[in-house]
């Protein structure tokens, strides 16, 4: 969450700066601000709202800067106000900073600092730390550089920050820890950021900042150093993205793209891996740690939101085909109680972005009890890749929409892959089922296309007649239990429409009271061992005058008796339906929210990449 930019060298900063918060803004759109070094001084500019509202505020202002840096912001510690916005600055006037992340210890610090005669013009807790870092250097009578690095060593929590100082109109400074920053290569030029979106149209030669690492950055020189004060090697990587990868290309949303795009992410995924002539699967992330998965008790799962209900479906699908326990857990909860961990125990972690933030630190608190990490990620070099013993890209390419599409397939496919795979390696799958999944799973690229190619119009005909409703119900059995909690998270997200998932049978439990004539029920109801049992959940529904609609397997008749709301998906085996069934979920959830007026992309209070707690 929240988005940085930093810029050095010999162009105009601010153009620079302004594109990569556009491309970051998907982190986060409660304000955005920037700061610029203006020789005598370091001008600060910022607006609540999304970066267009910066924009228009810039116009006109002095910009003549080679130096600057900018926030994109998702607010923790105070309201999203102008007040509130970074770049922040310093009681002198003489520092601006940005932050991304949390500063835990802050109100200690606040004490501290008011004590001394220090005043805030903000709520945030990035403020306190400006002014802890500027205390510190008027006291000590050192460098920024040396306050810094005296100040981080008494912080607790997250952060990326970024510095300029009215004093060195030549030096970006930046510091990291749990929050990413990368840093791109240009010709005598710097480029900071989040991610390497904003760099992109300038170079490919990038370093990745690691946590307790700060660096001093100017136009022609990266110098890197610990909070130790030793210099160290920068580790510069080649980027393997391309510009196209972060553009809409012709679609109204990044969502829709995405959504577009899955046919060839969820290929792309399997690519590779799945070699339908030999019918092997490859995954040098299982071979790495084969001992450690055969001789596992059990596979923990941890991961966050839409990353969790893949989690969820996985251990559905590994317990039917390797037979060895699996327990899923959301990270927030996983880290803080006190889970028994040992080292016969093989965690897989699931994220988008590879930052979150609550599975990073559940990750590290497991690894040192000895578990094995397998880690499952999208962004490549993220600090979840860096930190698992063994791990999976899923090369869905980059996810802008803040509601995940393409990555959850992605991961989907993958999940399938490993599950395959480790069953072939335990012996508890048959020939025969193993060359029936993997032919399924090979065509779901294809399937996805035909669902693309022939359910839009129909869907989109259903959220015109939906789009109102207050509250949705979500039923899935079985394989599609997690595709029913994942269909009611993205209408929640896109539409503000109460929504929730739940397992078919236990509506029974509870929600079929909310059951009425307006409450539409959307059943994820493909043919599979317990389709009788379903079709019986949906008659309940019915007799109590609720609103059907079905995501169906092509060929089915019997739904059509019940409602003629039905999403079709194609025919495939129980175990691979799900990565079909979710799609024309999506798809709905697009349609009520564009249908809504409301800014798909950019869901309120929402924001990427949660790097928060
Ligand atoms: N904690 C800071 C704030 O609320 C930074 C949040 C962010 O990462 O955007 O302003």
């Amino acid at each position: 969450m929240c988005g940085i930019v930093g810029y050095i060298g010999t162009d105009l900063a601010y153009p620079v700066l302004l594109d990569g918060l556009k491309k970051l803004e998907y982190r986060g759109y409660d304000s955005a601000g920037v700061a610029l070094h203006l020789g005598d001084k370091v001008a600060v500019y910022k607006k609540e709202g999304k970066v267009s509202n910066l924009e228009n505020f810039v116009q006109g202002k002095n910009v003549q800067s080679l130096v600057g840096i900018g926030h994109t912001r998702w607010a923790t510690h105070g309201e999203p106000s102008d007040r509130n916005a970074h770049p922040h600055y310093s009681n002198s006037g003489n520092i601006a900073m940005i932050h991304n992340g949390i500063i835990e210890n802050y109100a200690q610090l606040k004490e501290e600092l008011v004590q001394k005669g220090y005043t805030f013009q903000s709520d945030t807790d990035s403020e306190v730390l400006l002014n802890f870092i500027e205390d510190i250097k008027i006291n000590n009578a050192c460098t920024l550089e040396e306050a810094v690095r005296v100040a981080l060593k008494r912080i607790v929590g997250a952060y990326v920050i970024l510095l300029l100082d009215k004093d060195l109109p030549d030096t970006i400074i930046a510091a990291r820890k749990g929050s990413p920053l990368v840093i791109g290569i240009g010709k005598g030029a710097h480029y900071l950021g989040s991610d390497a979106s904003p760099m992109l149209a300038y170079t490919k030669e990038v370093v990745y900042i690691n946590d307790y690492e700060l660096a001093i950055v100017k136009a022609d020189e990266l110098i890197l150093k610990n909070l130790g004060n030793e210099t160290l090697t920068p580790f510069v990587q080649q980027l393997d993205l391309e510009l196209a990868a972060i553009e809409k290309n012709g679609f109204d949303h990044f969502m829709l793209k995405e959504i577009y795009e899955q046919p060839k992410t969820i290929f792309d995924a399997m690519r590779g891996r799945l070699d339908m002539q030999q019918q092997t699967i490859t995954l040098s992330g299982i071979d790495k740690i084969a001992d450690k998965l055969l001789a596992a008790n059990r596979i923990i799962i941890v991961a966050c939101g839409t990353s969790w209900h893949a989690g969820l479906l996985a251990e559905y699908v590994i317990e039917e085909l390797c037979r060895v326990n699996v327990e899923v857990e959301y990270a927030s909860e996983f880290r803080y109680r006190n889970p028994i961990i040992t080292d016969k125990d093989v965690i897989i972690a699931i994220s988008q972005s590879g930052e979150t933030a609550d599975t990073l630190v559940a990750l590290e608190n497991a690894k040192q009890q000895g578990a094995t990490i397998f880690g499952l990620v999208n962004v490549v070099g993220s600090s979840i890749a860096r930190l698992s013993h063994a791990g999976a890209y899923t090369h869905a390419g980059p996810e802008i929409g803040v509601a995940s599409t393409k990555a959850f397939t992605a991961q989907l496919a993958v999940l399938y892959l490993f599950a395959l795979k480790l069953a072939t390696l335990k012996n508890t799958i048959s020939q025969e089922r193993y060359h029936r999944l993997i032919n399924d799973l090979a065509e779901v690229p294809t399937h996805v296309q035909w669902i693309l190619d022939t359910q839009d119009e129909a869907i989109k005909a259903i959220a015109e007649k939906y789009k109102d409703a207050r509250d949705f119900l979500y039923l899935g059995r079985g394989y599609n239990f997690p595709i029913a909690l994942e269909g009611a998270l993205k209408l929640k997200e896109i539409s503000y429409i109460h929504a929730e998932g739940y397992p078919a049978a236990e509506m029974k439990h509870g929600p079929i009271a909310l059951v009425d004539e307006e409450l539409p029920v959307v059943f994820v109801a493909t043919k599979d061992s317990y389709h009788d049992k379903i079709v019986s959940n949906m008659q309940e529904i019915k007799a109590r005058k609720g609103r059907l609609v079905a995501v169906a397997s092509t060929g089915e008749k019997t739904l059509a008796d019940l409602t003629s709301d039905l999403l079709y998906v194609p025919l495939v085996d129980e175990v691979i339906a799900p990565i079909l069934s979710v799609v024309p979920l999506q798809l709905l959830s697009y349609h009520i929210g564009v249908l809504r007026g409301l800014d798909v992309d950019k869901p309120r209070n929402l924001a990427k990449s949660v790097t928060v707690e």
